[in-house]
């Protein structure tokens, strides 16, 4: 086992930040805490490292109980958004840094200092300090710190948020392959999506200091747990849309199109963007914005009285105020409950829409 974490709570006076939390990390594995501003991922980073004191719940590293042992004893390193690198110091003394203080030998130190130099491609900066440095580089020595120490779990908080967007997702492959070629457990705390589920074997969804939904990046995206959860993930989110009560089901307000055969309770329809198509005899809209990425085009239209986007494949040329039809697989349909907000695996879209 990498981390456990079991019943994990901390209160800040009166403000309760992670609300009774239980995960594992399993050795060897990259999990990603995600969640939006405020929702306690980073605190729970900070107990996890001993930073800050658990108000209740236990914490184990490597199959060894760590709740009430200090930082440095805990056998993890840590890598901070802000690199938190000593501006006096050289590179190689930024990286050498934690083991000159607990008295690695020179010889030990230079050697674990080439693999680690070799590794981040860092031989050539090693003379200076972090002001004649970019933000990619210093983010690199600021790795090289961590990963030089050899610990077996590294938890990172937001490492790549400094970065711009070409360096973030090059950074982003050299982590995930180091994680994997030298087996590290790696907790990495972001806010962005597409970070999680580009790198993560786990992704942790977190919401309010609870943890909305634990899964891989495909449990997440294919099956969200919650509203919450298919809004969070994917751009744009995951389309959510009330339904009516007709003859036999539910179908859009407005429509006569059954979608679901179900009849009891207050349900949402929820659809990917990705899996709307233009077609002949499907539902009526009328396009709002037309936006062209290059590869896709994002209508935003209006379906009754309700919004959606759908997500067309090149150059739709489709004109804002265009009238047309909207068409998906029954496949593509998923259904939550309105008051709770949760998924309703119980129910099952209508065959013949
Ligand atoms: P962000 O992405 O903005 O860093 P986060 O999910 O990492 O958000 P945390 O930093 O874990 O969120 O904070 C969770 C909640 O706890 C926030 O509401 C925050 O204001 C509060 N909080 C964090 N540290 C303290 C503190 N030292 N004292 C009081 N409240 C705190």
């Amino acid at each position: 086992m990498g981390i456990s974490v079991s019943n994990l709570v901390k209160d800040w006076s009166t403000f309760r930040a992670v609300d009774n939390i239980t995960f594992q990390a399993e050795k060897g594995t990259f999990v990603a805490l995600l969640g939006p501003s405020g929702c306690g991922k980073s605190t729970t980073l900070r107990l996890i490292a001993g930073l800050d004191d658990a108000t209740s719940g236990t914490m184990t590293i490597a199959g060894r109980d760590v709740t009430q042992l200090a930082p440095a004893k805990r056998g993890l390193s840590m890598v901070f958004q802000s690199y938190a690198l000593f501006p006096h110091l050289t590179a190689a003394q930024n990286i050498l840094f934690g083991l000159s203080v607990r008295g690695f030998s020179k010889g030990e130190q230079a050697a674990r200092l080439k693999l680690t130099a070799d590794m981040l491609g860092l031989e050539h900066l090693l003379d200076r300090r972090p002001s004649q440095m970019s933000g990619g580089q210093q983010q690199r020595v600021a790795l090289g710190r961590a990963l030089i120490a050899e610990t077996s779990v590294c938890l990172l908080d937001e490492p790549l948020s400094n970065l711009d967007a070409k360096l973030r997702a090059e950074m982003r492959s050299e982590i995930r392959s180091l994680q994997k070629r030298l087996g590290i457990t790696m907790l990495y705390v972001t806010h962005d999506q597409t970070e999680a589920m580009s790198m993560a074997d786990q992704v942790i969804l977190m919401n309010g200091g609870r943890i909305e939904q634990a899964g891989s990046p495909e449990d997440l995206y294919e099956r969200p747990a919650s509203v919450f959860a298919a809004r969070f993930i994917g751009t744009p989110p995951m389309n959510i849309l009330d339904l009516a009560k007709i003859e036999g089901g539910m179908a859009l307000p407005g429509s006569a199109r059954l979608l679901t055969d179900q009849a009891s309770g207050e349900l949402q329809l929820g659809i990917r963007p990705e899996h709307i198509r233009l077609s002949d005899n499907g539902e009526p809209a009328t396009v709002q914005t037309s936006e062209y990425f290059g590869s896709d085009t994002i209508l935003t239209c209006r379906i009754g009285t309700q919004s959606l986007q759908a997500k067309l494949p090149g150059r739709a040329a489709i004109g804002e105020g265009a009238a047309i039809r909207l068409g998906w697989s029954p496949t593509a349909l998923q259904f939550f409950d309105r008051s709770t907000g949760l998924r309703r695996d119980d129910v099952t879209a209508f065959k013949n829409q």
